[in-house]
C-alpha cells in the first residue's frame, strides 16, 4: 500500500500532515480545513506532537467543521498544559466541538485506530523546561499487525487446519507480525534515532540545515534538528523513504534541495527523500519526484 500523504510544514509557521488511507492527522498547524477542504472530514485521529501554535491552531476550524460524537479523537503530550486548555476554550467558542474527545498521552502509549492498527507515543526532547518525568513533546510510530500462520503448521491442508484451530484455538496457529508503517518525529532534536529502524516511512524535522549553523543559535531555545544530522543517521537505518519538513523558512528552495542532495551523497544515502518546502502544501507526497 501507497500512503496518500498530504502535507504543509515550515517552521514557526505551519505544520501539518494527513495520511488519507489510515484518516490520520499528524500534527494541527493552520490552514488545514482551507487547504484539505471536503476532504478534512475524512479526518478521525488526530495526533498533536506538542503545543507550539504552529503544531495546534488549525485545530479550532477543523473540530467545528468535523466534530461528530466521539471524533475526530485528539491525542496530545499529557503535560502540554496549554492543549488541554485550548480543549476547554474550543468547547465553549463553538458548542458542536463538545462531541470531539481528547486524549493526554504520556510515553510509550498504544492507542488503537483498527483492529490492525496502532500507534505508539515516543517522548522528546523538543521542549527544553520540561522536566525528565514531563511529557511535552512527543514523536509516534504507526504499526500495522497482521496473523501470520505459524511456520509449523504452512504445509498443512486447510481441513487439517481447520481441525487444529478447534482442538487449540484459532489464536495458537499464529503469530502476530508487526510492521512499523510510518513514524513522525514531531518537533526534536537529531536523538534516539534508533526507535525509527526499520520503519517504512520517516517524517523527520530538519528545521535547519547544518550543525554548524544551529551551534551559533541560542541554546535556551526548544531543540530542533539538523538536515545534516538526519541524514548521517538515516544513512545507518533502514528506511524505505523519508519525509522531511519543518525547514526554517529563511532558507531558499534551491538551498534546501542542494543541502539535501549534498548530505546524500556525502553520507551514502540512497533511499527516496522528499521535502516540503516552505510555504507550500505538498499533495500526495509519496508519489511525487523525491529530491534524491
Ligand atoms: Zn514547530
Amino acid at each position: 500500500m501507497i500512503l496518500t500523504i498530504t502535507g504543509y510544514s515550515t517552521a514557526l509557521f505551519s505544520t501539518w500532515y494527513f495520511v488519507e488511507e489510515l484518516r490520520l492527522l499528524l500534527d494541527a498547524g493552520d490552514g488545514i480545513a482551507p487547504t484539505l477542504l471536503q476532504k478534512s472530514r475524512k479526518i478521525d485521529h488526530i495526533f498533536l506532537s506538542h503545543a507550539d501554535r504552529d503544531h495546534v491552531t488549525g485545530l479550532l476550524r477543523l473540530n467545528e467543521l468535523n466534530a461528530r460524537d466521539g471524533f475526530p479523537a485528539v491525542y496530545y503530550p499529557t503535560d502540554a498544559g496549554s492543549i488541554s486548555a485550548l480543549e476547554t476554550f474550543s468547547k465553549q467558542f463553538d458548542e458542536r466541538v463538545k462531541k470531539t474527545v481528547w486524549h493526554p498521552l504520556g510515553d510509550q502509549q498504544q492507542v488503537q485506530l483498527r483492529k490492525d492498527l496502532f500507534v505508539q507515543s515516543a517522548r522528546n526532547n523538543h521542549v527544553v523546561k520540561a522536566q525528565l518525568h514531563e511529557v511535552k513533546s512527543l514523536g509516534y510510530q504507526i504499526y500495522q499487525t497482521k496473523n501470520k500462520l505459524k511456520s509449523d503448521f504452512v504445509d498443512l491442508s486447510g481441513e487439517a487446519l481447520r481441525q487444529l484451530a478447534e482442538t487449540l484455538g484459532r489464536e495458537s496457529l499464529t503469530d502476530e507480525v508487526r510492521t512499523n508503517l510510518l513514524a513522525y518525529s514531531g518537533d526534536t532534536p537529531a536523538e534516539n534515532f534508533d526507535q525509527w529502524n526499520n520503519t517504512q516511512i520517516l517524517i523527520h524535522e530538519a528545521t535547519f540545515l547544518t550543525r554548524a549553523e544551529l551551534a551559533t543559535l541560542e541554546t535556551n531555545r526548544n531543540q530542533h534538528s539538523t538536515l545534516e544530522e538526519v541524514l548521517a543517521a538515516v544513512a545507518d537505518l533502514n528506511i524505505q523513504t523519508l519525509i522531511l519538513g519543518h525547514f526554517s523558512s529563511r532558507y531558499s528552495e534551491e538551498e534546501i534541495d542542494e543541502a539535501i542532495r549534498r548530505f546524500c551523497t556525502a553520507f551514502h544515502v540512497t533511499i527516496p527523500v522528499h521535502r516540503l518546502l516552505p510555504g507550500q502544501t505538498h499533495w500526495d507526497i509519496l508519489r511525487s519526484d523525491p529530491i534524491n
